[in-house]
């Protein structure tokens, strides 16, 4: 099927920007500067046959890939390694490099995740509908990817959520501890932040996790620290550079046990497209967490989930978790010393769930609500 003159260069455009992309990660210089000019001569043809703000913002995105590629020197060298890194690469390390390169590719899908709906719909909307439906999510301009805080207590499923979004649409899955950005690359944190966000942009589908997104992001008052007033305004211009319509879709999650901490400019609507509070589990969601764990293992006949699951009311996935594995513990010891494998009982699991105190305090609890309600914000909100 002939494509229409719109497609063809909108197909031309993603071609061109995906090679220079990757060209510029494996240091071919001149391949990268050849695609990154035919990447932004497409876009600014596709920019003259579309309408009103999509008109602008691939206008505006062609410019900026002009000047990306205009910053490669025609005589750069065709091998960063050959004579030292390129523009974008500079003061960049091997070790550095490697680190963007630790692709994920989880397995776990949304079934693995207990409850937790709303937060799943809203990503599927972000994600994985606008792939599904690519033409109506052009006509109705849905914007793709996007950024998520996710916040709420420890242990409630955040990090796993991370994993099973890029589980479920088969995307590139870069999780950043703020600790390495903090100690490895003290002096280089700008340079490694947007490598990151580049190389993450050169995957087809990708999302970045960053955990205790405080830590990278605190308060920019008490921070005292000036890599950290450097690194805290680049992500918020990364994320603000999610917008462009064409550019692969990224997926930034921001996860949190201590949303109070962050910077304001990071709450504030228009940062993070989504602030999602992800609190402790339901009564439903703690029988499938119970499920999920006892599943495959020995178990007898008097296990009544239900039942735990009711008694468990204030504990954490994680404490639930841990609650399974302690009573597992027991039946497997028996088999390791007498060669008697004891199931997993009701009664061991009780015990085991006395043992194991809620890790989230009451108070702790009410701390989150009253944030998620907008009851507690950091002095310096507006
Ligand atoms: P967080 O990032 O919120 O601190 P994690 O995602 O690291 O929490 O959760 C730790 C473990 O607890 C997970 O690996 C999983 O085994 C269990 N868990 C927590 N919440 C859920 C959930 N909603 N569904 C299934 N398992 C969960």
């Amino acid at each position: 099927m002939a494509l229409s003159g719109m497609d063809f260069y909108l197909r031309g455009f993603q071609d061109y920007q995906r090679k220079g992309l990757d060209a510029y990660r494996a240091g071919e210089m001149q391949e990268a500067r050849f695609n990154l000019l035919k990447a932004s001569e497409f876009l600014y043809k596709l920019s003259r046959g579309s309408e009103g703000k999509l008109r602008e913002k691939r206008a505006d995105q062609a410019r900026r890939l002009l000047d990306r590629a205009k910053a490669i020197s025609p005589n750069a060298p065709n091998r960063a390694s050959d004579s030292g890194p390129g523009p974008m690469a500079e003061g960049k390390t091997d070790s550095s490099k490697a680190k963007f390169e630790a692709v994920e590719r989880p397995t776990i899908s949304f079934a693995d995740v207990a409850g937790l709906e709303h937060v799943k719909e809203e990503i599927r909307l972000k994600m994985i509908y606008p792939f599904t439906h690519p033409e109506a999510a052009e006509r109705f301009r849905i914007r793709r990817g996007g950024g998520v805080l996710l916040f709420g207590p420890p242990g409630t499923g955040k990090t796993m959520l991370g994993r099973a979004v890029a589980g479920e649409i088969e995307a590139a899955f870069f999780t950043v501890k703020p600790s390495e950005i903090m100690s490895k690359w003290v002096g280089e944190a700008e340079q490694n932040i947007a490598e990151l966000f580049r190389t993450a942009r050169t995957h087809e589908r990708s999302i970045i996790f960053i955990d205790e997104i405080e830590a990278v992001a605190p308060a920019r008052t008490d921070s005292g620290s000036s890599v950290m007033q450097r690194v805290v305004p680049q992500i918020l211009a990364e994320l603000d550079g999610f917008e462009s319509a064409d550019a692969n879709p990224m997926l930034f999650l921001g996860a949190t046990n201590k949303p109070w901490n962050l910077d304001p400019a990071i709450m504030r609507p228009g940062r993070f497209d989504d602030r999602i509070y992800v609190s402790l589990p339901d009564q439903p969601a703690r029988r499938k967490i119970l499920e999920l764990n006892l599943t495959g293992r020995p178990c007898s006949d008097d296990v009544d989930v239900d039942q735990l699951a009711q008694r468990l009311d204030g504990y954490s996935g994680a404490d639930i978790k841990n609650i399974c594995e302690e009573a597992a513990q027991q039946g497997f010891l028996a088999a390791v010393n007498d060669g008697d494998e004891v199931p997993i009982t009701m009664a061991g699991l009780e015990q085991a769930a006395t043992d194991t105190k809620p890790s989230v305090l009451p108070q702790d609890l009410k701390r989150f609500d009253s944030f998620a309600q907008g009851g507690e914000r950091s002095p310096r909100q507006p």
